[in-house]
């Protein structure tokens, strides 16, 4: 039977070529293309631009955007096995496909990318918090891509875009908001892939800043939002003890109350402390 695209349904697909889900990838396919399409079209107007996609699988999301008219989509995929399915997708779309079997871990894309870039993926949830925390934290801003339009466990989605005082507020909504606008577009069930993870989960659609909110540097704001979190239930005072000795003096030089706990500062606070913390 073929799809929407004149192409094999993706159950087809996973047939043929025998793609059993495995854990160890991360794998969880979207079966359905008008889903994965809608998803495409979370990403804004794709005609101008060029699209990364991390783990594209069996091809679901990939073809949603190429329906949906992206000018070029480079696919990164670390599992040999679906090499076959998705070389038939860039024999239908010709030109616009590229495939990478690469890890994305280790692979630079930017050589084979144009700006505009939107990143678009369903993320192999074992390597997704990582490849985020690298798109948000290069040295030079802004960066390649303009926008980010990403499936993550809810639970992870929630942190990202949870406010200061919020139990899930932390290093990924600070990073996140310091230099882009994280959004929650869309929701899924388990259901919605094959086979069901135990979780829900959600897209977070980013578009980057021209600038960040606040000045500071991404290594020093990274360092000391993750040790004021490690031990978020105590004052800065004592859980950013290993930042310095003096760390007392650089928290009132910034703003902070030494007393407070790491998730009462919001990012202007945590932006002041890293500028402190840099002077050396
Ligand atoms: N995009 C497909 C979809 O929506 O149906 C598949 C999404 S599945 C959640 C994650 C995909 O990422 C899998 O195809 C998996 O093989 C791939 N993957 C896992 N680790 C990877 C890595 N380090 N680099 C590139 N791809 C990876």
């Amino acid at each position: 039977m073929s799809a929407l695209d004149g192409l094999p349904t993706l159950r087809d697909v996973i047939e043929q070529h025998d793609l059993v889900a495995k854990k160890s990838m991360g794998q969880n396919f979207l079966l359905d293309l008008n889903l994965t399409a809608k998803i495409a079209r979370q990403a804004g107007d794709l005609s101008q631009c060029d699209v990364l996609e991390i783990g594209p699988g069996p091809g679901g999301l990939t073809r949603g955007l190429l329906a949906e008219g992206a000018r070029k989509v480079l696919a990164v995929e670390k599992d040999r096995r679906v090499m076959g399915a998705l070389a038939e997708i860039a024999a239908h779309y010709p030109n616009r496909l590229e495939v990478i079997n690469a890890d994305a871990l280790t692979l630079n894309p930017l050589e084979r990318l144009t700006p505009p870039v939107r990143v678009v993926s369903n993320l192999p949830y074992n390597i997704g918090t990582e490849l985020l925390v690298r798109w948000l934290t290069p040295k030079e801003w802004p960066p390649y891509w303009t926008s980010l339009t990403l499936m993550f466990q809810k639970e992870v989605a929630e942190r990202i875009v949870a406010q200061p005082g919020s139990k899930k507020y932390g290093r990924l909504a600070i990073l996140s908001q310091w230099r882009a606008t994280p959004h929650i577009v869309m929701e899924l069930p388990p259901e919605a892939f094959s086979p069901p993870p135990k979780v829900h989960s959600a897209v977070v659609h980013f578009e980057a800043l021209a600038a960040p909110r606040f000045d500071a540097d991404p290594q020093v704001l990274e360092r000391i939002v993750a040790a004021g979190f490690n031990q978020r239930r105590k004052m800065l005072r004592a859980s950013l003890k290993g930042v310095g000795a003096d760390i007392q003096d650089r928290l009132v030089a910034a703003g902070i109350k030494p007393t407070d706990r790491a998730e009462q500062v919001p990012i202007e606070g945590w932006c002041a402390l890293a500028r402190e913390v840099a002077k050396g």
